[in-house]
């Protein structure tokens, strides 16, 4: 199929697409990887009037570590990640999330910033980023730049609290700290087709084996990545007979949706299944952590 005709903008400068942006309001998309937009525009599911390539703006792909956190520009491709040992081992639960996205063919054009923005409710970065508390830098042209937590970023199906005007010029992902273990579990139907279900788990220690972070997110059971409210496990030793009832705590205030690839119920029984699978994981690598800072 076809897209529907549209206007096509190349910006070479941030100021220049943000400019655009501000002329053609929701009239425009950004153009960045297009491995959803391009898609949704053939299937004639998106019909924006005028596109904004981004593709050619300078320094929009940079990855570097800045103030303890991932600093991955706006057109930083999901494979550029993947290649880089350094980012990977700074921020462990992207290692372990992004060969869950799509294929490698759509992974060397798809963006992470993209990802984000498109705010796909099943999708992997978005519940990585939830999940590590990290935070999204939009710019408009009328406002400047802005940062975004991550937990107020995504608001429903494909929705953000983005503006129309603004662009998402990065994203900044905690990196890893002393004590903290990682760990992401999905279940697809075939390897590279979005989520089912993915659990995204962190988990602190403290150097006596005391939790004090227990942060578990969700994707694919909601509207957006559902982050569980697990805090009353924290201040706890927790041992692996404990992770049974903090699955099924992290679950307990979740309506999964009902679709061809599973009923609410199956979608809900995997939640648990894979939340337990990933506490049982980031609670070993957290211990590892701590066993590390005690020698
Ligand atoms: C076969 C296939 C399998 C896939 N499987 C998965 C999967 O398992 N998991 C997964 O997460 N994704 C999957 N994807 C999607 C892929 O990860 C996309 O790359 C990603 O969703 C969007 O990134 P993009 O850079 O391609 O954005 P685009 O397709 O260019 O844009 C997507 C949306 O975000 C907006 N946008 C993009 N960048 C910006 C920006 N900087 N500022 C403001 N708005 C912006 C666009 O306007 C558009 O609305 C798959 C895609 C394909 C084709």
């Amino acid at each position: 199929m076809k897209p529907a005709p549209f206007d096509y903008y190349c910006p070479r400068s941030l100021d220049e697409a943000l400019a655009l942006l501000a002329q053609y309001g929701d009239e425009a998309k950004v153009l960045a990887g297009g491995q959803s937009l391009v898609p949704a525009m053939n299937m004639r599911l998106a019909r924006p009037g005028v596109i904004v390539d981004v593709n050619r703006l300078p320094e929009a792909a940079v990855i570097e570590r800045c103030d303890g956190s991932l600093r991955v520009g706006m057109l930083a491709r999901q494979a550029d990640l993947e290649r880089m040992p350094v980012a990977l081992d700074a921020v462990p639960l992207l290692a372990q999330a992004l060969p869950h996205v799509g294929h490698w063919q759509t992974r060397n054009r798809g963006t992470v910033c993209g990802s984000l923005a498109h705010a796909d409710p099943s999708a992997e970065l978005p519940l990585a980023i939830v999940v590590l508390d990290g935070a999204i830098e939009a710019r408009s042209s009328a406002r400047g730049t802005r940062w975004i937590a991550a937990g107020q970023f995504f608001e429903s199906y494909f929705q953000t609290a983005l503006q129309n005007d603004e662009i998402v010029v990065g994203a900044s992902f905690p990196a890893r700290r002393e004590g903290w273990g990682y760990a992401f579990e999905e279940f697809a139907g075939r390897h590279g087709d979005f989520a089912i279900v993915a659990v995204a788990c962190a988990v602190a220690l403290e150097p006596n084996g005391v939790a004090s972070e227990v942060r578990l997110g969700l994707g694919g059971v909601a509207d957006k990545p559902h982050l569980a409210p697990l805090t009353a496990y924290c201040g706890r030793v927790l041992s692996q007979r404990d992770l049974p009832e903090i699955a099924n705590a992290a679950v307990a205030d979740i309506e999964p949706p009902s679709d061809l690839r599973g009923s609410a119920r199956y979608r809900r029984a995997l939640a648990t299944n894979l939340a337990q699978r990933a506490l049982t994981r980031a609670l070993a690598s957290a211990r590892t952590a701590c066993d590390g800072l005690a020698q």
